[in-house]
């Protein structure tokens, strides 16, 4: 496959080409350019050239576009989920799942054409004012591997229906599905040069975006330390920058909670996508009265996962997503086994079916009684490994849960209204869920505090983070 840059396929100006690897099979799916330099600064040419056309055009007609799009999608659905199962390893069901959060995520932001518009402000002494709002201008993307179409409706919707134009760069593992949703973004009427997609690695193809004069922000995805990098990169040009970063999402359970739900929260909570979510279940934080019991029925439901290709329709958990993370978890495990940090109670190996024998595959771990020193619960385990911690009670239980550099997500199970209350208030995250883990919606604001990032995408306010606020003072 091609990158797209100015409505073309073409080629990286060095001719290189990355191999694009089926992590539950080792087979080669595609390959793509290695994008240079000269590449990005041509996708940025190209956006910077469409943008007065895309931005004189009004907003409904440039919803208009993005439904036909979302159209398209839908009925390329299946098509997609298999594309996106063959790059990035989650089941079937799951990729499905994420090809419709992309349509859904567009079909949002088309609904909000005609919101945003400038305000008439009377102010003191008989004056007046307007404002206006504008698009930025040219805006990039960086993004990672862990749901690169959803992840790339976050940041395309809110950009393109405010007018701006736009680079994106993907993960260098996962780029077909995000190059395959760009074509039918083309295909439903989108100008060439308005979305360009430039594949390559983060520090050629995505230092060179975030250091580009004519790019007026970045929103990055990814993780903390990279995030930092873009952050330090973006201020020597004074652009506006979000981050969404990594998390440590804690999960209480009090002594009251219904222990089934609990149990389908925890097992979808940190399983889903093999476990990389940005907003799993990282901490499960439990109450020591009814721990016994939770923990048995949290082990039955683990056992009961199957482990598998995600193309094949009995696997609940795919492989993880490529080397690096899959001997990072390897390590993470073997170093708890080691310092005794914790009890594995299931899980903890590679599987032995030679189905899993060529993928990136790691059990479904569940590891109980993790000491507070453990790696576990200090570092963000973007992988298929649970550790339980059992505590006294609920001021104990936030505690430890605010005890992290994180601050994305955390949710707190329980019946008792005071307890439900005391967990939304003083838990330190951006979203809290009550009853529930890891739901998340375009129409309500995400993102997270602390190391977790900076801003928020998604709901309504997303679309300011794209457009420029003017003020017309008038004296009538
Ligand atoms: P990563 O930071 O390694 O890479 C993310 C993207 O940044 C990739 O496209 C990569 O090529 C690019 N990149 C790497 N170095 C760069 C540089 N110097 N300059 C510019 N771009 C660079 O992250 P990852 O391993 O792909 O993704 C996993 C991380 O993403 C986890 O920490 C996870 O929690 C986080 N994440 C956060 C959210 C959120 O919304 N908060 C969502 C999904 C994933």
């Amino acid at each position: 496959m091609k990158m797209q840059i100015n409505g073309n396929a073409v080629e990286a100006c060095s001719g290189e080409f990355f191999n694009i690897v089926n992590p539950a099979t080792g087979e080669l799916v595609d390959r793509v350019p290695k994008g240079t330099e000269n590449d990005a600064s041509m996708a940025v040419e190209a956006a910077s050239s469409a943008f007065n056309g895309w931005a004189s055009i009004s907003p409904q007609q440039r919803a208009g576009i993005l439904y036909r799009a979302v159209g398209i999608v839908r009925q390329r659905k299946d098509e997609l989920a298999v594309l996106l199962t063959r790059e990035q390893g989650k089941p079937l069901a799951e990729a499905k799942n994420e090809i419709e959060g992309f349509a859904h995520v567009l079909e949002y932001y088309c609904g909000l054409a005609s919101s945003f518009h400038g305000d008439f402000v009377p102010v003191p002494q008989n004056g007046y004012a307007f404002t206006v709002k504008k698009p930025l201008g040219i805006c990039a993307a960086i993004i990672p591997w862990n749901m690169p179409a959803l992840i790339m409706a976050w940041k395309i919707g809110p950009a393109l229906i405010s007018g701006n134009t736009f680079v994106l760069k993907p993960a260098s593992n996962t780029p077909l599905t995000n190059l395959t949703l760009a074509s039918i973004l083309s295909e439903a009427g989108l100008p060439p040069g308005v979305l360009n997609i430039v594949t390559g690695s983060g520090e050629v193809v995505g230092e060179s975006l975030v250091k580009s004069s004519k790019v007026k922000k970045i929103s990055f995805t990814g993780e903390a330390r990279t995030g930092k990098r873009v952050a330090e990169l973006a201020a020597g040009g004074m652009k506006r920058v979000t981050l969404e970063l990594g998390g440590s999402d804690p999960m209480l359970v009090c002594d009251d909670a219904k222990l089934e739900d609990a149990v389908l929260g925890a097992l979808r909570g940190r399983f889903y996508n093999c476990g990389q979510t940005c907003t799993a279940v990282k901490r499960l934080f439990v109450f020591e009265s009814v721990a016994e019991e939770f923990i048995k029925k949290l082990e039955a439901g683990i056992r009961n996962l199957r482990v598998g290709n995600g193309m094949h329709e009995n696997s609940d958990m795919g492989p993880l997503n490529n080397r690096r993370q899959w001997k990072y978890i390897r390590e993470l495990v073997a170093d708890v086994e080691e310092k005794d940090e914790g009890r594995i109670v299931t899980g903890g190996r590679v599987p032995e079916s030679s189905a899993c024998s060529k993928g990136y595959f790691f059990e479904p771990t569940l590891v109980v009684d993790v000491l507070r020193e453990s790696r576990l619960l200090k570092e963000e385990v973007f992988g298929p490994v649970l550790p339980v911690v059992r505590v006294k009670n609920l001021d104990e239980a936030i505690e430890e849960a605010n005890n992290t550099c994180y601050g994305l997500g955390a949710s707190i199970w329980t019946k008792n209204l005071d307890n439900a209350r005391k967990g939304c208030e003083q838990l330190n995250a951006g979203i809290i869920w009550l009853n529930q883990h890891l739901k998340v919606a375009p129409e309500v604001p995400f993102g997270g505090t602390r190391q977790s990032g900076i801003g928020r995408e998604n709901g309504p306010d997303s679309l300011s983070e794209y457009l420029d606020l003017k003020t017309v003072m008038l004296k009538i």
